[in-house]
């Protein structure tokens, strides 16, 4: 099972996305896939088990530590 570190974003750079709200404890999203998605300072996993499409591009505040985090592998459009 892949497990991916995001990327953080700036609250700047996160402006006019559309940001999921991670509670802390449990994950955002889980189940449906094979990867793992961690928050990229605090290491809690934000989406687990998720489908590759599911993370895509997505934004995600995590809620332990407020980091706005995204998923790395979305440069190839
Ligand atoms: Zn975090």
């Amino acid at each position: 099972m892949p497990q991916y570190d995001m990327i953080l974003l700036t609250p700047q750079e996160a402006a006019g996305a559309d940001i999921l709200m991670h509670t802390a404890g449990s994950p955002l999203k889980q189940g449906g896939g094979d990867e793992t998605h961690r928050c990229g300072r605090c290491k809690t996993k934000l989406l687990v088990s998720v489908a590759h499409a599911d993370a895509h591009d997505v934004v995600v505040r995590c809620g332990k530590c407020g980091s706005l985090n995204t998923e790395p592998h979305h440069h190839h459009h």
